[in-house]
């Protein structure tokens, strides 16, 4: 009997807390993660079971909101950012929705939203991906929405500009504006898998490895001075060369540079070397240079593109005048700071039909950075310390590219 009415005390004790407490939220958010996609991004939310969401756009400023019903939220501690998102926001609604608010950095539509239930040791996911678009298709997709909802109205309201907010990621992010936006800078370590490139004749070192360990220096100078950069490939695989413009033109570039490294038959051959593109080759060694570097196509199976001569020399003379004007300008830039960190071949700046600069619209460098069959040069192009002097000089000519008033002013 004692024991039976000190039970009953228990459970009434309990029902007591129970009904005082607020009600737990249904879902738990465990992780959010943010990854790239050579398109855009995708976000993905860990969870501990299925969730009522919906995602949709807000403009000024760009935002992709995901609402959320009945969630407890609080444990995130991600830093959300990525090549869409530069900062992300985490609110209450009312009761236990939650919001998430993600600044984009650049255009982004909603390209699909979509629930994993549990499976191979993962729990529910919310998976978002953002795709990069342009101004005009973000602003057709304001409001749209994407969800899974239980016919609530989730009319997008601006009320996460008052209070209640919190915020993860860099405090030091800039606000874009128009008129002193962030460039955009896509490098392009050139070959990649199956197409090694040139290969060094002492250390049997890949082009490949050289090019990708230049790119990804590179990209670090320049993120360190503010630029937005992309790579065309961070590891090694191999893309087509329309491919790779493609690349830049999906992220709108600003300015593209494909990073290479040479070999010749005379060993004693040195020096840096830039190119930009022409239907007609500044010499003999240019020409031949070109048709080896665009083999790498051939070596994956397909030819240029699929394209014929004939549209080839359609393409090129469809690249802008202004385009390439631009590809000069900054191409002298290039020389001119080279200059002052290493040798450099005779007649610097040459011209050649190279594949991958044939992006009409993207002003369009390659770098030759050595030579891989020159004892010390293959030397030199192994150590990050020689890396590391070449990205300088590169990022010094692309402040002075960028400074220049008539790219300035556009
Ligand atoms: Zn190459």
């Amino acid at each position: 009997m004692k024991l039976f009415r000190c039970l009953a005390l228990i459970i009434l004790a309990i029902l007591f807390c129970a009904t005082s407490l607020p009600a737990t939220a249904s879902t738990l958010i465990k992780d959010m993660r943010l990854g790239n996609q050579a398109d855009g991004a995708r976000v993905v939310l860990d969870m501990n079971k299925s969730v009522n969401y919906r995602v949709f756009l807000l403009n000024d400023p760009k935002r992709a909101v995901i609402d959320l019903d009945d969630t407890d939220i609080n444990s995130l501690q991600t830093k959300f950012k990525n090549q869409v998102v530069s900062k992300t926001r985490i609110g209450k609604m009312s009761g236990n929705d939650k919001r998430i608010v993600m600044e984009l950095s650049r255009a982004a539509t909603v390209k699909k939203a979509f629930l994993i239930p549990p499976q191979s040791g993962q729990g529910w996911r919310l998976v978002i991906d953002l795709v990069m678009s342009t101004e005009s298709q973000f602003k057709n997709k304001i409001g749209n929405s994407y969800a899974l909802t239980n016919n609530k109205n989730f009319a997008p309201t601006e009320e996460e500009k008052s209070g209640g907010w919190f915020s993860f990621g860099s405090s030091e992010e800039e606000s874009v504006t128009k008129t002193n936006r962030k460039r955009i800078v896509v490098l392009d370590p050139g070959h990649g898998g199956k197409d090694p490139g040139a290969i060094g004749v002492y250390g049997k070192t890949y082009e490949k490895n050289v090019t990708l360990a230049m790119g990804k220096e590179l990209k670090q100078v320049l993120q360190n001075k503010g630029y937005i950069v992309y790579l065309t490939r961070d590891r090694d695989i191999f893309i087509p060369l329309r491919q790779r413009i493609k690349i830049a033109q999906n992220y709108k570039a600003d300015l593209f540079m494909s990073l290479h490294a040479d070999s010749a038959q005379n060993r004693n051959a040195t020096g840096l070397s830039v190119y930009t593109l022409s239907d007609t080759a500044s010499d003999k060694e240019a020409a031949a240079l070109a048709e080896r570097e665009n083999k790498a196509d051939i070596i994956g199976g397909i030819d240029l593109g699929g394209n014929t001569k004939e549209v080839n020399d359609i393409l090129i003379s469809l690249s802008q005048t202004d385009t390439r004007n631009k590809s000069s300008k900054y191409a002298t830039y290039l020389v001119q700071e080279m200059a002052r960190s290493v040798k450099l071949v005779k007649n610097t700046h040459r011209f050649a039909g190279f594949a991958v600069l044939k992006a009409p619209d993207v002003p369009a460098v390659l770098l030759e950075m050595g030579y891989l069959s020159n004892r010390t040069e293959e030397a030199n192009l192994k150590t990050q310390s020689y890396r590391r002097k070449l990205a300088e000089a590169a990022a010094r000519a692309i402040d002075k590219y960028f400074q220049d008033p008539e790219i300035a002013s556009n």
